[in-house]
């Protein structure tokens, strides 16, 4: 178990890490953050930091000497260096984890495994098997690659025969995954915690609308049965136990089907606090990144209890100059990122508005 006045180190130095360690200062903290060199919006808010790339392992001995425990804010964390680490010091979420989340098949293989819903796939290594699987899982289909995607980048819609050859081209021709399209009617995540004692608590199922593939907006309550609801809670935390999970992981899911047929698919694991959580900062007892913090230091969970309906904008690229009309706003709480440079389809920051709901 972490004392307060021990460091946490954090791999990555975007505005996920950057919240993190907002959310370690109050419980007397300290982060030390490792990330390439690049814009990285963490290190102003960070006790300390290193400035190096993920296979400097000189500089990777120190980080990992400097720090009680380690943990990361991105899921392509590359596993040499994870290995590394971890034969220093405890890293959380451990490597499960990683190997799991990211590769696609093995997430979907593994889910599988676990016995939850998720659409129908298969591997694709060549024009063949993507053939072969087209006309199992039928069109249209989704072409993703294993590794590396991210807000709709590394995949490739599928809509006839004669697409398939340039789609898997234009993703390298091999090493990926064929996923059935599913006619979904929303999306929806949950953003779950294990403790260190095997303790699940689960944040309220979230609703996500996207634009160009990037999260635009998150509400609360979500628009969805309490069955379905209560199925997508379960899969969460049945994944947690199954990877052996320390930390905040996020499940994204589809909806499909209406009234009683109403029910979720995995689309997704995310091993680490997720943008669709970003509201539990002001609209949950305890916020996404607190209850990370208190998870990998071994501490109890905090209450996930929501404190009324929640809606979260993403501000991406342009919208960031919003800002001006929205600081101006009685009870919007804005987030902006301390991005040097404002670039399109970039996350500079987000707003989150709280409506008390009447208790009875
Ligand atoms: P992903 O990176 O896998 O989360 O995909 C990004 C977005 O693409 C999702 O949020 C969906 O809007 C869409 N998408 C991905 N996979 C599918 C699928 N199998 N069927 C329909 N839409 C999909």
């Amino acid at each position: 178990m972490l004392q307060p006045g021990q460091t946490i180190g954090i791999l990555g130095g975007g505005q996920l890490a950057r919240m993190l360690a907002m959310a370690a200062a109050p419980y007397g903290l300290h982060c030390h953050i490792f990330a390439p060199r690049g814009d990285n919006p963490a290190f102003e808010v960070a006790q300390a930091h290193t400035e190096a790339a993920y296979d400097d392992f000189d500089a990777l001995a120190r980080f990992a000497a400097a720090v009680d425990v380690i943990t990361y804010e991105f899921e392509n964390v590359p596993a040499a260096t994870a290995a590394f680490l971890q034969a220093r010091k405890p890293v959380r979420p451990g490597p499960k984890a990683l190997a799991v989340t990211q590769d696609r098949l093995s997430e979907k293989e593994f889910l599988q495994a676990a016995g939850l819903p998720l659409a129908g796939f298969a591997a694709i290594d060549s024009l063949s098997d993507l053939k072969a699987a087209l006309a199992r899982l039928g069109l249209p289909a989704v072409l993703k690659t294993r590794r590396m995607g991210y807000d709709g980048k590394g995949q490739a819609i599928i809509r006839s025969m004669d697409e398939a050859e340039a789609a898997l081209a234009g993703l390298g021709g091999g090493d990926c995954v064929l996923e059935a399209f599913v006619p979904f009617g929303r999306e929806v995540s949950v953003i779950a915690a294990r403790g260190l004692d095997g303790q699940v608590r689960a944040f309220d199922v979230c609703e996500n609308q996207h634009r160009h593939h990037i999260l635009s907006k998150t509400l609360l309550p979500a628009t969805l049965g309490t069955t379905a609801s209560g199925l997508a809670l379960d899969y969460a935390a049945r994944i947690g136990q199954n990877l052996d999970y320390v930390g905040v992981f996020t499940v994204e899911y589809f909806v499909v089907g209406t009234g009683a047929d109403e029910h979720v698919l995995v689309n997704e694991i995310a091993p680490r606090v997720h943008n669709s959580g970003h509201w539990t900062i002001e609209g949950a007892q305890t916020s996404q990144f607190a209850q990370h913090i208190r998870a990998i230091a071994g501490w109890p969970l905090g209450s996930t209890t929501r404190l009324g309906r929640v809606e979260m904008d993403n501000l991406v690229g342009d919208e960031a100059a919003a800002w001006r009309d929205i600081i101006g706003q009685d009870g919007a709480h804005l987030h902006l990122y301390g991005k040097a440079e404002i670039r399109n389809g970039r996350k500079m920051g987000h707003v989150t508005r709280i409506f008390p709901e009447k208790t009875a």
